[in-house]
């Protein structure tokens, strides 16, 4: 058995893993068959790329505020999150904290600025607030394995310190003095009278217009164009997909380049595909659709109803046999249809 992605030949108990078309956490429901994608692969793509297009993307902001929840789930309990990162908010300078459900909510925290030498600590309005400062302390022996989170606005004599879900989080404009700084909080600490609380009814923030969120847009792209790449073995079958018209593709999808311009099309170069977008699909449902213009084979993602989708080059020397299909997620009513076939369907209504 051969993976599409690395190429190499393994055996049947390294293709366990169930590898989705789009991923589960957007509602994807499609999987390819079982020897398309070898667990290894499987992994990496679900451990880097796959994490920062649902954890630390655009889209994944998106997410939060309609769903679909964890593993596709629609049901409260499987509510995400955001990841961690910085607000701004009125009256302070920049607090740690997530999003959920539209919701800003900010971490348990303690803002210093070295400047005036005074630190204030802020509470995360979901848990009692009598128990997290002493959360925070019990676990300051954690403290040297923050997370840390870069902030090219926050003032330099700034510094965040938040604590959530077992985690450490230092918001810094730079990565330099923050010993300083943790021995600060350190001893401050063991004299808890210095400690300076924010005033409860400030507690009630909302968010300014900008959100400071750290894209990487290069794995946003791959995570897209792997998206494509298995809609388009999904279709075309796996040992079409091992020749090697779709090396470049499938190198910049496995890491091995970032020039994304020989990859993700510019979108003037696809005029025609608008109309395929304005046919009436399911409200806010994802979309590959992969379709050949002479001897370009194109994939494209559009997640949310998006009206422009990312569009990655699948292969340049493929030979035309007039495919035009894809798949359509109506991760709302938890429904996956080929996108031939929802034409079909869309067609049928119409005649009665
Ligand atoms: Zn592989």
């Amino acid at each position: 058995m051969k993976c599409i992605y690395c190429l190499e030949t393994k055996e049947e108990k390294d293709f366990l893993k169930e590898e989705h078309i789009i991923p589960a956490a957007f509602g994807g429901k499609t999987v390819l068959p079982s020897q398309f994608v070898c667990d290894d692969c499987n992994f990496k793509f679900g451990r880097t790329i796959e994490t920062d297009l649902t954890s630390n993307s655009f889209i994944s902001y998106l997410r939060t505020y309609v769903g679909p929840g964890k593993r596709g789930s629609l049901t409260k309990k499987n509510e995400v999150r955001t990841n961690i990162f910085v607000f701004e908010i009125d009256k302070f300078p920049k607090v740690l904290g997530y999003i959920r459900k539209s919701k800003p909510i900010i971490i348990s925290q303690f803002l210093i600025d070295n400047n005036i030498k005074n630190a204030q600590f802020f509470y995360n309005s979901e848990f009692p607030e009598h128990e997290q400062l002493s959360i925070f302390q019990e676990n300051l022996d954690k403290i040297r394995n923050y997370t840390y989170i870069p902030s090219l606005t926050l003032n330099e004599e700034i510094i965040l310190i938040g604590f959530h879900e077992k985690n450490f989080y230092i918001c810094a404009k730079n990565k330099d003095n923050l010993e300083n700084t943790i021995n600060t909080i350190t001893t401050l600490l063991q004299s808890e009278n210095k400690i300076n609380f924010a005033p409860k009814e400030e507690l009630n923030l909302f968010l300014k217009k900008g959100l400071e969120i750290k894209v990487n847009l290069i794995n946003y792209y791959r995570a897209h164009s792997k998206i494509a790449f298995n809609c388009a073995a999904y279709l075309l079958g796996k040992d079409t997909m091992y020749d090697s018209q779709y090396n470049n593709c499938r190198n910049w999808i496995n890491g091995d380049t970032k020039e994304y311009e020989k990859i993700i099309l510019n979108q003037n170069f696809i005029n025609n595909i608008e109309k395929m977008l304005l046919e009436s699909f399911p409200d806010k449902s994802h979309k590959v659709i992969i379709f050949s213009v002479s001897h370009y084979l194109i994939g494209l993602v559009s997640f949310y109803g998006a009206e422009f989708p990312i569009t990655t080059l699948l292969s340049k020397n493929f030979e035309p046999n007039n495919i035009h299909d894809g798949i359509i997620c109506d991760w709302k009513n938890q429904k996956e249809y080929l996108y031939s076939e929802y034409l079909r369907k869309l067609a049928e209504e119409e005649d009665f």
